[in-house]
């Protein structure tokens, strides 16, 4: 992205002007203030078991080689670009030769990363062909808006500002997008960020100096669990000091909540979310309302079931449901505890119920929770249809989302664009 663009896509150019003694004051001469502000981060989140996943620009990285050779024992580590600039601006060939230098500077600090993140969030389907064929296993460069900042909390202006940085990110809103891991074509997982973040609470919404701003985070939080979705919050080192006491605040938050909340690294998500997709639920008729549920015997796996009597229910874990054992049950039930969809029904709506753990049937009139239409299906027609499943109280059995008992996930991220005041100022001439 070269200079103009850079200024006018992020927040205009008098904008950045009226910012330069706010970054004067975030960043100093020597990396030391961000050292700092970084141990903070990380102190902050090892405080509640977290390791968060901060994206480091590979440029960057390689002038602080030692520094995040010591972090990577505290930190995932993953790339943001090997300069921070629009990577959806880039040929495919291109951005191959920045995958391999930004992987080069990695390895040569003896640090493998798993993911990446493009500045900006701007990608195109090239970018992660290129990521994918570099060996990395996921992305992070979706991006989901949580309502929580009424419009009329701020300024126009600010309001205004926000909505240009959600253009510049493509980001689309909770009630069309799930915050939930996809596959980018079929070629690589990506995870999607959740906003605002405190670039959005700071900068655009002007909330870093109100009482609420440290309110906005546990917030989101509960809305993303009562969802029983992943919250990816992302916070740069250079706001550290403004949005600690958010940081601790959500994990504070997070801590408190039964059934837990799943904290863990982008990679570990990753890994845990490519299992979880080999896997299916079966639910077998025995006759005289006994059903068979066959699910993976994984230690860590989460099943669901509700409306259900026989040996079967457990402790009671949310909404009605209750936690099943792992492997094979029976459990009896008045009606089959399964999804029922029409023949005309696309076969993108079922894989979606599979994927989201329910046993789907094409049989009609057996009974089960019926789901009527559908003859095509997309990402916005995801979230109405559970809302549908949920809406109803029958009988139903499901592998959940996350492991272990967990209601929703939760990823503490960072982007790493700069070290120093001179990084921040050449960054935009960096491509
Ligand atoms: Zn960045």
């Amino acid at each position: 992205m070269n200079i103009l663009s850079y200024l006018m896509e992020s927040r205009g150019p008098i904008n950045a002007m009226h910012r330069l003694p706010k970054i004067a004051q975030r960043f100093g001469v020597s990396p030391a203030k961000i050292e700092r502000a970084l141990d903070k981060f990380v102190s902050i989140s090892e405080r509640y078991g977290c390791t968060p996943t901060l994206t480091v620009t590979a440029a960057v990285l390689a002038r602080n080689a030692r520094f995040f050779h010591r972090l990577q024992e505290r930190a995932e580590l993953a790339v943001h670009g090997y300069v921070h600039t629009d990577y959806s601006l880039l040929s495919e060939a291109e951005q191959a030769e920045h995958m391999e230098r930004a992987l080069a500077a990695f390895h040569h600090a003896g640090i493998s990363p798993s993911g990446f993140r493009c500045p900006y969030f701007r990608w195109n389907v090239d970018s992660v062909k290129v990521a994918a064929r570099a060996g990395l296993k996921y992305g992070s460069n979706g991006v989901v808006a949580w309502d929580v900042v009424p419009e009329e909390s701020v300024q126009r202006q600010a309001w205004h500002a926000y909505q240009k940085g959600l253009r510049l990110y493509d980001a689309h809103w909770s009630a069309e997008r799930l915050n939930l891991p996809w596959l980018v074509d079929g070629i690589l997982l990506d995870i999607p960020a959740s906003l605002p973040d405190d670039e959005a609470i700071v900068d655009r919404l002007g909330l870093g100096k109100t009482r609420g701003r440290d309110e906005i985070w546990p917030r989101m939080l509960e809305r993303i669990y009562d969802e029983g979705e992943l919250f990816t919050l992302s916070l740069h080192n250079e706001r550290v000091p403004i949005c600690a006491a958010g940081l601790d605040a959500v994990l504070e938050r997070a801590r408190r909540l039964s059934p837990p909340v799943w904290v863990a690294p982008m990679r570990e998500i990753a890994d845990w979310w490519q299992r979880r997709a080999q896997w299916r639920l079966s639910v077998n008729d025995c006759g005289d309302g006994t059903f068979r549920v066959i699910a993976p015997a994984e230690e860590d796996v989460t099943v669901l079931g509700r409306g259900l009597g026989g040996e079967a229910p457990g402790p009671h874990w949310f909404a009605g449901y209750r936690q099943l054992r792992a492997g094979t049950s029976l459990v009896h039930s008045e009606k089959p505890p399964v999804i029922e969809v029409e023949d005309r029904s696309s076969p993108a709506l079922v894989s979606f119920l599979e994927g989201e753990g329910f046993a789907v049937t094409r049989t009609p009139g057996g009974g089960g929770v019926r789901i009527e239409g559908y003859e095509s299906f997309g990402e916005s027609d995801k979230r109405p249809v559970l809302d549908l499943i949920e809406g109803t109280s029958a009988p139903l059995v499901r592998l959940w989302r996350w492991p272990n008992g967990a209601r929703a996930a939760l990823a503490i991220t960072g982007d790493i664009d700069s070290m120093t005041l001179i990084d921040f100022f050449r960054r935009p001439f960096e491509v």
